[in-house]
């Protein structure tokens, strides 16, 4: 069952600017990291937009904010949401559209007294961004992927313990957690790169996120006088660097993947001494595992082989290893149905970055719907987004949701 209600996408928007004063910074980005007093006054104005909603805020033992809507039935509930946490120099629309899209179709179906037989929930993560802690823990401790002791005890220079954090903002609260008992999790965001602008697409059909393999790479080789020494007989670990660097890129490009070095140091780092040392980021992805994993050969190879041509010593060490994630076909198969009733441009994506959703998705039926951002640029104080667009992210997202809420038996291929 679908609805034809509609979304108001003034009140979206302005919903999206009132947040975003909270934290605002002179460039017209927010700064609200997570567990400060910006994070508790978007906490707070969040739950009080949900209580004049009419909606029930329940908190969990981590600080998870739920806004709840009763279904006819007491079975398990549909939820949608993000986060409220930026970065440090974050935008207006990261983890904020999310949540305030998902408030949106619950005030909408508030508004228009629309019953649902299952209940509906908004939900705002505690600390996703891992600009501090840990990203994405919020719904990890709620998925039971990492323990509530153990999460409690992370610990902050700027913090100090998250448990104390959590109390300083007056977040912990004492609903149990339920990753059995959710239905179905969906979760709009801006897609922070530039697939859908460039292809004219309103919305992107969220498919999975990228698997991604992260490395350390150090090289070793001497420090030499820039001047007496002949090419040849120089062991140069910037030179060798920068021929892997120019390797993972081709790597990239033949597989179809992602391929960045991020960051690179140098020994000694003066103009006169040729580099006896550097180290650097290596950051592959692909949007398939099986992929990825000959990229991870062919880096190691190209690393082992470089390093041999310049009498170098080479140590790689790979610090995270992320499968790919496969969202819930069905369900993605609602939010492309969606987009097609009501005549959205839309296409298939993949999500080159981790959200939420995905540590939802290894429990539940989950799936996210994405909206372009202006250039593809987040993580940045101008990221920037259409209202049209964040409507009609909004309008797909109410769509799938009063399906889910309404579908009979389980959700999803998991269950
Ligand atoms: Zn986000």
């Amino acid at each position: 069952m679908t609805t034809n209600i509609q979304i108001s996408s003034q009140r979206l928007w302005d919903s999206l600017m009132v947040m975003a004063k909270i934290g605002a910074t002179p460039d017209g980005g927010v700064r609200r990291l997570s567990l400060t007093d910006e994070d508790r006054q978007a906490r707070d104005l969040f739950a009080r937009w949900c209580r004049e909603s009419g909606l029930d805020v329940l908190v969990d033992r981590f600080g998870n904010t739920f806004g709840r809507r009763q279904g006819v039935e007491d079975r398990p509930p549909v939820i949608a949401g993000s986060h409220l946490d930026t970065q440090p120099s974050g935008g207006k629309f990261d983890g904020a559209y999310g949540v305030l899209a998902a408030l949106e179709v619950l005030r909408t179906l508030q508004d228009a007294n629309i019953e649902t037989q299952r209940a509906v929930e908004v939900v705002n993560w505690t600390n996703e961004e891992g600009a501090i802690f840990k990203p994405m823990i919020g719904s990890a401790v709620f998925t039971g992927m990492v323990s509530l002791e153990e999460a409690y005890r992370l610990t902050d220079p700027s913090v100090g313990e998250l448990k104390a954090g959590l109390q300083r903002i007056g977040y912990i609260g004492d609903r149990p957690f339920f990753p059995q008992r959710v239905h179905a999790y969906f979760e709009a965001h801006i897609e922070q790169g530039p697939v859908l602008e460039k292809a004219g697409c309103q919305v992107g059909v969220v498919t999975g996120a990228i698997a991604q393999r992260w490395y350390d790479v150090a090289l070793q080789g001497q420090e030499l006088h820039a001047g007496p020494v002949p090419m040849e007989l120089r062991r140069d670990a910037m030179a060798g660097a920068a021929d892997i660097t120019r390797e993972v890129r081709q790597i990239a490009i033949k597989h179809s993947g992602r391929a960045t070095v991020g960051w690179l140091r140098l020994e000694p780092g003066s103009r006169n001494v040729v580099p006896g040392r550097a180290e650097m980021t290596v950051d592959l992805r692909h949007a398939e595992d099986r992929i990825l994993t000959s990229m991870d050969i062919e880096l190691r190879e190209a690393i082992r082989r470089i390093a041999g041509e310049h009498g170098l010593g080479a140590d790689v060490s790979q610090l995270v290893h992320i499968q790919e994630i496969r969202f819930d076909p069905v369900l993605v198969g609602y939010v492309r149905n969606a987009t097609r009733r009501l005549g959205v441009s839309h296409m298939d994506i993949v999500s080159g970055a981790g959200h939420d959703a995905c540590n939802l998705a290894k429990f539940v039926p989950a799936t996210m719907i994405f909206v372009p951002c202006a250039e593809g640029i987040s993580h940045n104080p101008h990221e920037s987004a259409n209202p049209d667009d964040l409507a009609a992210g909004c309008q797909v997202l109410l769509q799938v949701v009063v399906q889910a809420a309404n579908a009979p038996g389980a959700a999803g291929s998991q269950q």
